[in-house]
């Protein structure tokens, strides 16, 4: 067993204050529509309909979200945490825009230790005799506000013995992250017990109101960092996610809005006319919501889907082919995003997919420190994530804040990011 320092650059980013600002002030607005989207059963099932016909994995969730809407929801209060990420586009005059590269509902992370980045960066700065410039760096404290949002739901479930679940991978390869979160928990006497899938499937039960146990113990909160990816799923784990989903746990998400984090979901919210669909009364976060939105397009059979393949093989670097998959390295990219397109373009397997317009932003020089990796100056691009976090009881919108940042940087020659996957490493924003 070895621990690692987490990857992270030797000096803070610029970041264009106006875009950081636009992103913090639109996360309310992404909260309220993943809550929506997640209550919204019409509009899943059109929504997935061709993606689930192609990927099992999607196709399964879908499957137990069905099952527990036919039994009926015991779950009456609900928390989201999310991070919707973004990239800096360059456009052809210089000035960069703000693009949504994705929102994930399910284990968003780095939450814990990013709340740790800006001192690592302050010390650096003034070690670098920068006192003023370190001045600037703003406090950031995202495992404050997920704690504040598991704490809000763990008080509306309403029962002082109940602890909360944080639900881990087999291997812990993110262990302190999460603990600078359940440590916010343990500062409010709330307990907090860390299980696996496998834990669930041999301890955990239900009661005849659909209370969910762990060896007797009472579960308030059931918080995901583990689940979103069909390696772990053998069939005990797939009957443990069941279990959670049937129980009267406030899950973190709940399926509903696991399925609304999917990429076929936001291909589909770009679509003229859908945002006002579903979000009814609601024009100025509308507005907010699609000033981010990067081209997306769907690959559904027929016509439309036809053209913009034939367009994506015909010149592959205007775009990212995308799977419903989460957690960095799934997506392609050019010479093999078009040998992939080329090969499935006739085949139902296209719907899987969905392509997106590719940001391009401007390089800025820096250097990322990684356990065991030679130091040296790299061009670099990075990538904003906003953490969201929401609660609602039975249909009212008790809390929906913005809880703090993530800014992660990669080397320009890595297409794909993500720190988990080994490409991004952390960073702190500093507001030009
Ligand atoms: P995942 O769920 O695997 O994190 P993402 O959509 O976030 O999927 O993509 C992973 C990474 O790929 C991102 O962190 C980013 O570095 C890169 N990427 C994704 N979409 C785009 C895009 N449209 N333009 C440029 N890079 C992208
Ligand atoms: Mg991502």
């Amino acid at each position: 067993q070895v621990v690692n320092y987490a990857p992270f650059t030797l000096l803070p980013s610029a970041v264009p204050q106006v875009l950081f600002e636009q992103a913090y002030a639109v996360q309310q607005d992404f909260n309220l529509l993943v809550d929506t989207i997640s209550q919204n059963k019409e509009f899943l099932e059109q929504t997935l309909a061709s993606t689930i016909k192609a990927d099992d994995f999607t196709a399964r969730l879908f499957q137990i979200y069905m099952q527990v809407l036919e039994e009926g929801l015991a779950q009456t209060v609900f928390l989201g945490i999310n991070r919707s990420d973004y990239m800096f586009d360059c456009g052809l005059d210089g000035t960069a825009a703000l693009r949504q590269i994705e929102i994930n509902t399910i284990a968003a992370s780095f939450g814990g230790l990013t709340s740790r980045t800006a001192d690592v960066h302050r010390l650096v700065l003034k070690v670098l005799g920068k006192t003023e410039e370190a001045s600037h760096l703003l406090p950031n404290n995202p495992a404050k506000g997920l704690a504040l949002g598991i704490a809000k739901a763990w008080e509306l479930y309403g029962s002082q013995r109940a602890v909360v679940m944080f639900l881990v991978e087999e291997i812990q390869r993110n262990i302190f992250d999460q603990r600078c979160v359940e440590n916010e928990l343990w500062n409010r006497n709330i307990r907090v017990i860390r299980k696996r899938f496998w834990d669930v499937f041999e301890q955990g039960s239900l009661d005849g109101s659909r209370r969910l146990y762990m060896d007797g113990q009472e579960v308030a909160v059931v918080y995901y960092r583990e689940g979103y990816v069909p390696q772990i799923y053998n069939q005990q784990n797939w009957e443990a996610r069941l279990l959670l989903e049937r129980s009267r746990a406030v899950k973190c998400p709940d399926i509903a809005t696991q399925l609304a984090g999917t990429k076929k979901v936001q291909q589909e919210l770009s679509r003229p006319g859908m945002l006002e669909k579903l979000l009814p009364g609601h024009p100025q976060a509308i507005a907010r919501i699609r000033a981010t939105f990067a081209g997306l397009y769907s690959l559904d059979e027929g016509e439309e889907g036809d053209r913009i393949a034939a367009t994506a093989i015909a010149d592959p670097d205007r775009f990212v082919l995308k799977p419903q998959r989460e957690g960095g390295g799934n997506n392609l990219y050019g010479e093999e995003l078009r040998q992939v397109l080329e090969k499935i373009k006739d085949s139902p397997e296209r719907t899987s997919y969905i392509l997106m317009d590719k940001i391009k932003p401007q390089p800025a020089l820096n250097y990322l420190l990684r356990a065991h990796s030679p130091l040296q100056v790299s061009e670099c691009i990075s990538e904003l994530g906003i953490f969201g976090v929401y609660v609602r009881q039975g249909q009212t919108l008790v809390l929906n804040q913005a809880a703090g940042h993530l800014l992660r940087t990669k080397a320009i020659e890595h297409a794909d990011g993500g720190v988990a996957a080994g490409v991004a490493v952390l960073d702190t924003p500093y507001l030009v």
